[in-house]
């Protein structure tokens, strides 16, 4: 997506050679009419798939979830990283290795949001390693529900976690993807 490349050359800032910084118009300030262009976007590759929830993880992924959902005009859910224990057994958990801070984290369902009736489509910020997205996948399949797609906004090619999600089928969209970035320069490969 031309749009979210040119903004992540003209804003996005390079910080130890893995890490984007996104956080004047994506992730901590946020551009909403670019969100909605890009909730816009996933709506044309997604709209014939019958999407009953759109599924992300908090912080980052909610406000870009939010602005795809006005198009689908479905529920947004998000995965709360959870300190709480699952006491009660009404929710889903998965664990995750967080990349940014370097340690592991719960995420957390409700089993009232989330259930085999739904068709769900996957939403973050960033793409790295897959983690993340490894564990809303194990949610959406301790909850029976069927993913339908994954759309990221940005991926990091180069951390491999895009090609092993689309070695094992799933239909995974990112609207800018990363090949290489220095401090200077950020290198995209071809769009599709
Ligand atoms: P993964 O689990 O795929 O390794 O990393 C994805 C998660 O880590 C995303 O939810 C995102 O919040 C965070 N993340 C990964 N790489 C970056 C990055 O370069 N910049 C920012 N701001 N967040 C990132």
């Amino acid at each position: 997506m031309k749009l979210l490349e040119d903004r992540i050359r003209k804003d996005g800032l390079v910080r130890d050679t893995d890490v984007l910084k996104v956080d004047s118009f994506l992730n901590h300030q946020l551009d909403v009419s670019l969100l909605n262009s890009i909730g816009e976007e996933f709506y044309r590759i997604y709209k014939d798939e019958g999407i009953t929830k759109i599924v992300t993880v908090e912080a980052s992924g909610i406000a870009i979830a939010s602005l795809t959902g006005i198009h689908f005009n479905v529920p947004v859910v998000f995965a709360k990283k959870a300190k709480s224990k699952n006491i009660e057994g009404d929710v889903y958990t998965s664990k995750v290795h967080s990349f940014t801070y370097g340690r592991d984290y719960d995420v957390t369902i409700s089993k009232k949001f989330l259930s085999e009736k739904d068709r769900v489509l996957l939403i973050d910020d960033f793409l790295a390693n897959g983690k993340a997205m490894r564990g809303l996948l194990d949610i959406c399949e301790q909850a029976g529900a069927s993913v339908a797609g994954i759309g990221i906004c940005i991926e990091k090619e180069f951390q491999g976690g895009g090609d092993e999600l689309r070695s094992q089928g799933y239909h995974l969209t990112s609207l800018a993807r990363i090949t290489k970035m220095t401090e200077n320069e950020i290198e995209f490969s071809e769009r599709e």
